[in-house]
């Protein structure tokens, strides 16, 4: 019988790494959930650690590489530092320009 994967959904904390690998086969990876019941890798109920997509392109296997960077695509927005991403303001051109003096 096949069950459907199921996942935790783990609470980030800001500047924690968001990246969680199966200590059992150190070949799963997963974005802010682990899943449950088990890995569904290697079967195990396993721990989880958190790390860094950095940290994983400097210690994990090729493939899990790929797995951390697939896992990143569902991170719904990068934005680490506000600043650098100014709202975009939206067609009020005409506007500004006639305010000018
Ligand atoms: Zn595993």
């Amino acid at each position: 019988m096949t069950e459907a994967q199921g996942f935790w959904s783990v609470d980030l904390h800001e500047g924690a790494p968001s990246f969680f690998v199966c200590m059992a086969c150190l070949n799963e990876v997963f974005w802010a959930k682990v899943p449950m019941p088990a890995c569904p890798t290697c079967q195990e109920v396993s721990t989880y650690e958190a790390f860094t997509l950095d940290s994983i392109q400097d210690w994990g296997t090729e493939e899990l590489i790929r797995k951390a960077q697939t896992a990143s695509e569902e991170i719904p927005t990068l934005s680490p530092t506000e600043e650098t991403t100014p709202a975009i303001v939206s067609t009020t051109s005409e506007d500004l320009s006639s305010k000018q003096p």
